[in-house]
């Protein structure tokens, strides 16, 4: 079932039914999953192109606590949060159970490899075909990498809108059966970037802990009470 968020329509999903469901799209298709948090879902309900791209995903997970929140004061509440980065590591442990083949696209130089290892470590069995920093100045390039890999599913890690532009753009031309866009994901795998504490995750303040570590994402930080405010407003309306 689908949950609008301020033109955003969420799949209202518990991690178990996300994984579910992305297990299904393995088996034939070509997939892409979208994964915006609080700031994307400001930036799509001002940008028609992107909010359409979102939207066209076969999943959109709420990534943050903020949409959680959105939706609430929305008067149509999601059953969870479903981190993109939480959800890349349930699907590992399908992907190393099943043999399915991964392939890592995005980030800095170097992260990619740092994250595999990491991946590799916890998810014994778990196959890594190929991989390619994010700062190609040709999707050609990127898209024959996947291909000549053979990868059942592919990690886009390059920020938003470029991944879900990337997805969109190339979905006919890749041979996978799921894309998932999942922003600096790579980054946390590879430890470059910490996560929050748990207690820290629990009580919502992930994004605290993100801005404390990365002071230079004030900027688009404030998208997040701006966009609370705008499903107050939005809620007051009716
Ligand atoms: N990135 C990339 N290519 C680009 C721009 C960004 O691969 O042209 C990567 C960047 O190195 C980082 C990720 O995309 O790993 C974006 O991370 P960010 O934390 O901004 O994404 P979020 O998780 O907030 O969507």
């Amino acid at each position: 079932m689908k949950c609008n968020v301020m033109g955003v329509a969420f799949d209202n999903v518990t991690m178990a039914e996300a994984i579910a469901a992305a297990k299904n799209m393995l088996t034939e298709g070509v997939h892409y999953c979208v994964t915006p948090n609080s700031e994307i879902v400001y930036e799509a309900m001002r940008d028609e192109a992107l909010r359409e791209m979102i939207n066209g995903a076969d999943l959109v997970l709420p990534d943050g606590a903020g949409v959680v929140l959105g939706a609430k004061i929305l008067g149509t509440p999601l059953k969870e949060k479903v981190a993109g980065v939480d959800f890349a590591d349930h699907l590992l442990a399908v992907l190393a159970e099943t043999g399915g083949k991964l392939f890592l696209l995005g980030s800095k130089p170097g992260i990619a490899e740092m994250a595999a290892a990491e991946m590799q470590r916890r998810h014994e069995g778990l196959q890594i075909c190929g991989m390619k920093d994010g700062y190609f100045t040709d999707d050609a390039e990127a898209v024959e990498a996947v291909n000549e890999a053979c990868a059942d599913v592919l990690f886009v890690c390059l920020g938003a809108p470029k991944q879900e532009r990337f997805m969109v753009a190339h979905k006919n031309d890749l041979n996978v059966h799921l894309m998932i866009g999942l922003g600096g994901s790579l980054d946390a795998f590879a430890g470059t970037v910490k996560r929050a504490p748990k207690w820290m995750i629990a009580c919502n303040l992930e994004w605290f802990y993100r801005l404390l570590q990365q002071p230079s994402r004030l900027g688009r930080m404030m998208r997040l009470p701006k966009f609370l405010w705008a499903t107050v407003k939005a809620r007051g309306k009716g």
